[in-house]
């Protein structure tokens, strides 16, 4: 769930982003629109877009499935509704993504030998697959390794496999980053390592498993533990359907064999069998001196696919700058089109409608594409409306984009990001994801001003959500990106409303077949929002200088250098 935006500061000429009076801007620039003067988002129009998405006629959005196409074309008629010229540079609203889709089974199942034979229940116990494009993958009596938080950061002069060889073997590893207390209140994490309670990359499933394949691991297994994760093992069950990939040249056969998870239960007791006591070893784990633990047993597990290849799509648009110049520079706004498609029903339901996750974002896209082509003047620079596949599957169809930008990645000023709007009513603040990363933030918190809002920091920074949605690739590659979440000061609630309701979802809704539209959804605050990120998007669209990365962001270098060519 989130939301993004940007803005310009009142001050064109001094390229400052403060609140400062300025002197009178030079008569080129634009006079700053103050946000009331704006055009207006409508709840209603919101509701309607993410209605329709989230109808079962869609399907759950799945990539390559019928729910795609009818997907794809009330995008693509939304976008010529209003206007909107078509975003690819061959006239079409289309960038093909070519994806392999891999439904992973159980072949073999997950044996354990060494002091006896254990065998682990598939799904309930364990959850794996290969992202080999193959028929099977396997792994046979490979060494069981526990390798704590399998995390290399020089950073933090932090390295848990202190040059253990790790090829063919098996690796347990713990999500999240080292828990490290603080060292003058053991209480609290210490803010100096890992960034504290905020999760880093380093904390990520998916930085796991990339760790897994440089080491040259056969098999990773990633303990799952729900606060640390930041979901339960209903989610990590969910991937047990089709899982798609970007097609490698490779075939992704540089991966490990098998990915997967184990059940905390599963964990532990397969520790046990090892001799070892899984809290005892999750608390070595979070010092500097861990090392890896050979766990004396070896694991076997197969899996079969069944493969399909096929060209899911991003669905662009652009509204053309309207400055002759300023106009080859662009603003991209993103927002996942797909879900989950149909799949192993809940509650008797098995269309995983996605209603929040993300048709609302698409809709917040399509009120912040209308809105901008109404203010007058137009943005001097151009704005690209960039609806992306594959989110759900690892943030493919955005990494497709930002790896094959159709307009080029130094000339885009920012990435503003939607995924979920806020259906609580309205708030006295906004949430950004990653609050500090870059002069995006000083744009936001000068239009959140004229709301009266203010900005905060992500409350649930140890769930690692700026690395969860499709801004992540952009600042990968350098583009400073926005993506802001639900405030969380409710007005005229008491103050456990936000964290109330944000649990209700994650646990009930998030990623199951109930993320509906609800009749007590209240879009007052996320049309506050969406004005937000228009705002935002329009002001740097029009500013006399791009936007940077704070210094000492992890980002930064990569932009300077991308610029400099
Ligand atoms: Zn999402």
């Amino acid at each position: 769930m989130k939301l993004t935006p940007i803005l310009i500061a009142a001050a064109l000429v001094a390229g400052c982003s403060g609140s400062t009076p300025a002197p009178p801007p030079p008569a080129a620039a634009t006079p700053k629109i103050p946000l009331s003067s704006m055009p207006r988002v409508d709840a209603a129009r919101l509701l309607e877009h993410t209605r329709q998405l989230s109808a079962d006629e869609f399907e759950g959005r799945f990539p390559g499935s019928a729910g795609e196409e009818r997907t794809v074309q009330y995008l693509t008629s939304e976008f010529q509704k209003l206007g909107l010229q078509p975003g690819n540079t061959d006239g079409s609203y289309i960038q093909k993504v070519p994806l392999v889709g891999i439904t992973g089974a159980e072949a073999k199942p997950l044996v354990v030998t060494g002091k006896g034979r254990t065998t682990f229940k598939w799904r309930d116990e364990v959850v794996a697959w290969t992202k080999h494009v193959a028929d099977t993958a396997a792994i046979e009596d490979s060494d069981l390794v526990f390798v704590g938080y399998g995390v290399v950061a020089p950073e933090y002069q932090w390295d848990d496999f202190k040059g253990a060889d790790l090829k063919g073997k098996t690796i347990v590893v713990l999500v999240n980053d080292p828990q490290v207390a603080d060292p003058s209140d053991a209480s609290k994490l210490d803010a100096r390592t890992f960034n504290g309670p905020a999760m880093t990359y380093y904390g990520r499933w998916t930085y796991k498993f990339e760790e897994a394949a440089r080491r040259g691991a056969a098999g990773a297994l990633i303990i799952h533990e729900t606060g640390p994760a930041g979901y339960p093992f209903a989610v990590v069950q969910g991937n047990l359907g089709e899982k798609f990939d970007l097609v490698t040249p490779d075939k992704n056969m540089s991966r490990a064999s098998i990915e997967g998870w184990l059940s905390l239960d599963a964990a532990k007791r397969l520790l046990k069998i090892a001799g070892h006591d899984f809290d005892a070893l999750k608390k070595q784990a979070t010092t500097r001196d861990f090392k890896p633990v050979e766990l004396g047993l070896k694991a076997s597990l197969a899996v079969k696919n069944v493969m399909r290849t096929i060209d899911s799509r991003n669905v662009i648009a652009r509204l053309d700058g309207s400055d002759p110049q300023l106009k080859n520079e662009y603003i991209v706004y993103t927002a996942h089109w797909d879900h989950f498609g149909i799949g192993v029903p809940v509650n008797g339901d098995k269309i995983y409608n996605g209603a929040l996750d993300n048709a609302s974002g698409v809709a917040a896209m399509l009120e912040m594409a209308r809105a901008m082509t109404q203010v007058k003047p137009g943005p001097k620079r151009s704005i690209v409306f960039l609806a992306v596949t594959a989110e759900e599957q690892g943030l493919l169809g955005s990494q497709y984009y930002a790896v094959t930008p159709i307009y080029p990645l130094a000339k885009t000023l920012a990435n503003i990001n939607v995924d979920g709007i806020n259906q609580w009513g309205r708030t006295k603040d906004i949430t950004v994801i990653g609050l500090g990363a870059s002069d995006l933030d000083d744009y936001l918190r000068d239009a959140a001003a004229e709301q009266s809002r203010t900005l905060r920091p992500d409350p649930e920074a140890e769930k690692g959500f700026y690395y969860r949605s499709d801004h992540f690739n952009f600042a990968k590659q350098g583009v400073p990106a926005l993506y802001t979440d639900n405030g969380v000061e409710f007005i005229g609630k008491p103050a456990e409303y936000a964290k109330q309701k944000r649990d209700e979802y994650t646990n009930r809704d998030y990623h199951a077949p109930s993320d509906e539209v609800k009749p007590d959804w209240d879009l007052a605050g996320a049309v506050e929002d969406t004005e937000l990120m228009v705002a935002v998007g329009y002001r740097v669209a029009n500013a006399d200088k791009f936007p940077e990365w704070k210094p000492g962001n992890e980002f930064r270098a990569k932009r300077e250098e991308m610029i400099k060519k």
